[in-house]
């Protein structure tokens, strides 16, 4: 097998990395930098500019260079360059190609397999047009992961005896995302994802530049685009130095005037609201998700570019108190986590034992009938839940809808909303069922979706015995070759557990959490409602464990409301800012534990 690399794909820096020795390293591209900007500039005659050269040309020739396409990754959305039209994989396939192109110079071999990190959140088009952009760089993609996930391995990596519960903050120049990661031994569970595509350090360098434009009596859409273009870069330019010092500098010259303006971490924090607010939700939405409280923290972990802002870092202090904070070379570590991928990939001798467990960022279900609002179309029925450990299969059953029916569609759909019309439609599939009153034909459906993206789609329909099946990878369908048959049938081996086992057993994991942490008569009286709720399972009483299920969840209500105190992850703004106001950062700064110069760094 031949030598296949890690690649983080940022949206403003990508890095590749390989596996040797029993470490990870990162590649330095052809001027000797590990960081290769995600920019791609087209010159006169068509030459092709990557990177630190492209990234230049963003001042003198706006127009034909572009930057954060990833978060056009499998949109409809075009970049014109010399009149003619992009999509963000075929940019995103140049950046591929340079990095490509360095490693092969690099390790003296050719290299003709990566694989590449996305954030959780990408869609599986977005994942697709990934792997698409891998394909046309000449790279074979079987396999993308999670940014998250690679950060946390190369965590585990750093720290391998330690079992801990990490939230991975990963903030980069254009997206955020929050994972929950329990680490123990050897074995890395994502137990929960949630986080933003649309927020990173570009906005605080919009902010920072439309705040200084009003200061100096412009407006930043008015001017020209290379105008545009030398103050967010002066913006960037202080925002950086806000993390090393109170104050910086904002200048910018053009027209032959020149501008200048003092801003402070404060002034920052204030005109940057909007995007703390942002910064909160999915860090609460994640704890909320894996029922898990911020004491319950082993570390926070944060990664990409922007997690070096000193206001972020003191944010998240804040709404996280108490809790360890690493700042492990943030604009390394996924990199350096994928490339410990490639090694398990390679079938490394000394990273086989790591298993790395995902989940599905997604919801994935079908439609049934909405009778109480029609114009809003079908319902979302899940039959896999957001943040499913993965593989998970579940099975639904769906009855039909009228006399007579004929037939029966089931559509497949991924994401949130409570409508399917609003979630992404995958594909669909139609069985014939016998005619019969409403309500009286069934078809089973079956999902099955693996930590690759390969979701299998079974519909049975018990009267007849007629069976199909659908297979989509990453999202589209496929017709199953002799490869995929097999990794199908190895998923069919799952043990299918229905959803309302695993709902029971959520409510006593609780039960034994709160256990864990009541006292006195109050733990003696969960105990008897545990050991009775446990009883009525064992004997498979459907309707008696809904009844004890309930009676158990209104006393832990109870119990939590009297005897334990819930804490908050408190957002507020304005306490922030009065925190922040009185926090002596040099002796902040001792607190964040400084992981730059652990064993796994190159
Ligand atoms: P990434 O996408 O992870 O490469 O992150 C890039 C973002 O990190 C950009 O918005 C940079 O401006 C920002 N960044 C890089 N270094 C720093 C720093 N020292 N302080 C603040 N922001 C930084």
């Amino acid at each position: 097998m031949g030598r296949i690399i890690g690649i983080d794909l940022g949206t403003t820096n990508s890095l590749v990395s390989y596996w040797e020795d029993g470490a990870s390293h990162l590649i330095p591209n052809r001027f000797g930098e590990f960081l290769t900007p995600s920019v791609v500039s087209i010159g006169k005659n068509g030459t092709v500019y990557v990177g630190a050269a492209a990234k230049q040309r963003m001042i003198t020739q706006p127009e034909n260079t572009v930057s954060v396409f990833k978060r056009a990754m499998g949109t409809d959305r075009t970049y014109n360059l010399r009149g003619k039209w992009y999509r963000a994989e075929e940019l995103s396939a140049l950046i591929l190609k340079a990095l490509k192109e360095d490693a092969e110079a690099y390790l003296k071999e050719p290299v003709e397999e990566a694989i590449i990190s996305v954030p959780a959140y990408f869609n599986d088009i977005a994942r697709k047009a990934t792997r698409k952009a891998g394909q046309l760089a000449g790279l074979r993609v079987d396999r993308i992961i999670n940014e998250p996930s690679a950060a946390a391995l190369a965590c585990q990596q750093a720290n391998p005896q330690q079992d801990a519960k990490l939230l991975v903050f990963d903030l980069g120049g254009g997206t955020l995302d929050v994972s929950l990661v329990d680490c123990m031994d050897n074995v890395i569970e994502i137990l929960a994802v949630s986080g933003n595509n649309h927020l990173g350090g570009s906005d605080f360098d919009r902010v920072l530049a439309e705040h200084f434009c009003v200061k100096n009596q412009m407006v930043l859409g008015a001017l020209k685009p290379g105008q545009q273009e030398i103050i967010l870069k002066a913006a960037e330019k202080a925002k950086i130095d806000l993390s090393y010092a109170e104050e910086a500098t904002m200048r910018a010259a053009f027209d032959n005037q020149e501008w200048s303006l003092v801003v402070s971490r404060q002034t920052l924090i204030q005109i940057s609201a909007p995007l703390f607010k942002k910064i909160a939700a999915p860090i609460k939405r994640v704890l909320n998700d894996a029922q898990i409280q911020p004491s319950e923290l082993t570390r926070v972990v944060m990664v990409g570019g922007s997690s070096k802002m000193f206001v972020v870092q003191q944010y998240l202090k804040f709404l996280l108190k108490n809790v360890s904070f690493a700042v492990a070379d943030p604009d390394h570590m996924i990199a350096l986590g994928v490339g410990i991928f490639a090694g398990i990939k390679e079938r490394n001798e000394d990273v086989r034992d790591l298993i790395l467990t995902d989940i599905c960022p997604f919801s994935l279900g079908t439609g049934v009938i909405n009778r109480d609002d029609p114009s809003k179309g079908d319902y979302m029925s899940t039959l896999i839940p957001r943040n499913s450990s993965l593989p998970a299969s579940h099975i639904g059953k769906y009855s039909t809808s009228v006399d007579n029916q004929k037939k029966v569609t089931i559509g497949v759909y991924q994401g949130e909303d409570l409508y399917v019309n609003n979630n992404l439609y995958l594909g669909e599939m139609t069985v014939s069922v016998p005619p019969a009153p409403e309500g009286k034909e069934h078809v089973m459906v079956r999902f099955t979706y693996d930590i690759n993206g390969l979701l299998v789609v079974d519909l049975h329909v018990p009267s007849t015995g007629e069976k199909k099946q659908l297979v989509f990878v990453n999202g589209v369908t496929q017709e199953a070759d002799d490869d995929l048959k097999k990794q199908i049938q190895e998923l069919e081996k799952l043990v299918i557990a229905p959803k309302e086992d695993q709902n029971n057993q959520m409510i006593l994991s609780r039960a034994e959490g709160l256990y864990a942490q009541l006292t006195g008569d109050a733990k003696k009286v969960l105990e008897g409602h545990i050991r009775t709720f446990t009883k009525i399972l064992a004997s498979g009483s459907k309707t008696k464990a809904m009844k004890a299920s309930k009676a158990l969840m209104t006393y832990m209500d109870l119990c939590e409301q009297l005897y334990l105190q819930k804490e908050e992850v408190n957002g507020d703004l304005d306490d922030f800012q009065s925190w922040f106001a009185g926090l002596n950062s040099a002796e902040d700064d001792e607190d964040m534990e400084d992981w730059g110069g652990i064993g796994f760094l190159s």
